[in-house]
């Protein structure tokens, strides 16, 4: 079986989607590549005295509408390949949204080629969730000292991502802001509040989904409130995956199953979100959700073909493949993740009649309001929740309307009209600087 490459199926979704755009040959060519990508050594000293090397890596796509804007990424299988692609769905996502930004993503992850199979097991069990605060701080500190000569708040502004947040967003700052001699807020968003982080901004990424996932149920007139409950599952408890089970189990929508990376569990009765996490967070670093008591075990492949109104992939890319599509069994999917479907598997979906919200307007209340955070720094002003939650759920409607709207007038899939505009408003930036000449 052919591993899934989320590079290659970034790139195919390119050249497909751009045979619907008017685009200039340098403009296509271009975009093809990222503008940078920095590769850096990372030499860590360890809690117990040994030193690791670990790989960082920060790729910029393209910076044409404003700074390039993304999250970073701490995991074992992180590579050159996968943040490039990242940094390119950010493009797109950042257009879709209407935001003045292109896309970047950084990645940390082992020095792979320097270990031996003993060292590579041991590392595997260390690296991320075993580590401790101060070693990460340290790999972080170290990453953040090579990078920093291409971030800042003009330049590229990162995010949080798989395995990391708050706490390593707030010690990014205060690495960059000592470099520079002064303090800098905005040279990332998704900070805690103390250091200028927005009210909203870490539960953002799943409070747009859920706006989504209403807002997907409208249109394909489900109701919440019918007799039959609907029903949905969720892969990934984490940032992202945990608030989106919540919210949509306040709203009267029943999870049925929830995964983390050790596992998942199934209930039809239904689970309740917040007890799950309740658990979880109780073990400690490296909880899981896959021991809850008032659950059946089941596997991350058995969640995504159980029968269920709403699937939210909301962990890694490449899980839905032209292995599983056939079998999944759910009427809608809300792309929490970023690319968790290959091409092939899109097309299956399409042909099976799933609504499929795409993954740059399904996870992109993240950078939304990243977005607004960074604006609150450059204003050195703070925003109430209410404001904030307001301008996002505006913006996710609108962009959905207007993804809807071009769905229905040119017949094509949702995924294509969100690319479609996303590239598009990317491709006018280009002209408008003179870059298809
Ligand atoms: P996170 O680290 O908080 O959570 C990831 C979750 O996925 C964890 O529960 C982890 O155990 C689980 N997981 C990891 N590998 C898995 C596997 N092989 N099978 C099943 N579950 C697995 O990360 P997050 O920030 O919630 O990000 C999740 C996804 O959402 C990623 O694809 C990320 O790119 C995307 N995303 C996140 C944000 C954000 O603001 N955090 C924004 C946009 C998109």
């Amino acid at each position: 079986m052919k591993k899934f490459n989320l590079l290659y199926s970034t790139l195919k979704l390119y050249e497909a989607v751009t045979k619907h755009i008017d685009i200039p040959p340098r403009i296509y060519q271009s975009l093809k590549k990222p503008e940078r990508v920095l590769k850096v050594r990372l030499p860590v000293r360890m809690d117990d005295g040994s030193y690791k090397i670990f790989y960082g890596w920060r790729s910029q796509h393209c910076t044409w509408p404003g700074p390039a804007k993304g999250g970073i990424r701490y995991h074992n299988d992180v590579t050159e390949d996968e943040v490039i692609a990242l940094s390119m769905l950010m493009t797109w996502k950042c257009g879709l949204m209407r935001l003045p930004y292109g896309g970047g993503k950084g990645g940390v992850a082992p020095a792979w080629d320097l270990l031996n199979h003993e060292e590579k097991q041991k590392m595997r069990e260390i690296f991320p969730l075993g580590l401790s605060k101060a070693e990460k701080k340290r790999i972080t500190d170290e990453y953040i000292e090579k990078i920093h000569p291409i971030i800042g708040p003009e330049k590229d502004v990162p995010a949080p991502d798989v395995n990391t947040g708050a706490e390593e967003m707030g010690w990014i700052m205060n690495k960059f802001s000592s470099i520079m001699g002064y303090t800098v807020p905005g040279v990332v968003t998704g900070k805690p509040l103390s250091l200028g982080g927005s009210l909203g901004r870490n539960k953002a990424t799943g409070f747009g989904c859920f706006i989504t996932i209403l807002n997907a149920l409208r249109f394909n007139d489900m109701t919440t409130d019918s007799h039959k409950k609907i029903t949905a599952t969720v892969q990934g408890f984490g940032n992202a995956g945990s608030v989106i089970a919540s919210l949509l189990n306040k709203k009267g929508i029943k999870i049925i199953a929830v995964s983390d990376s050790k596992g998942g569990i199934f209930n039809k009765k239904g689970l309740n979100p917040d007890l799950v996490l309740q658990h979880k967070l109780t073990q400690g670093l490296g909880g899981t959700v896959s021991n809850f008591p008032d659950g059946e075990k089941i596997t991350n492949e058995q969640l995504l073909t159980l029968k269920t109104d709403i699937l939210v992939p909301a962990a890694l890319e490449g899980v839905i493949t032209s292995r599983n599509a056939n079998k999944i069994k759910a009427k809608i999917i809300a792309e929490a993740a970023n690319g968790p479907t290959s091409p092939e598997a899109d097309a299956i979906l399409q042909d099976n009649g799933v609504f499929v919200m795409p993954d740059i307007l399904a996870n992109a209340g993240g950078v939304v309001v990243s977005y607004f955070e960074w604006v609150q720094n450059h204003e050195r002003y703070s925003w109430d929740l209410n404001k904030v939650n307001e301008e996002l759920e505006k913006r996710m409607t609108y962009i959905f309307n207007e993804v809807m709207e071009l769905t229905r007038k040119v017949k094509i899939s949702t995924r294509t009209a969100a690319y479609i505009i996303g590239i598009k408003r990317i491709v006018q930036a280009g002209i408008d600087r003179g870059k298809a000449l």
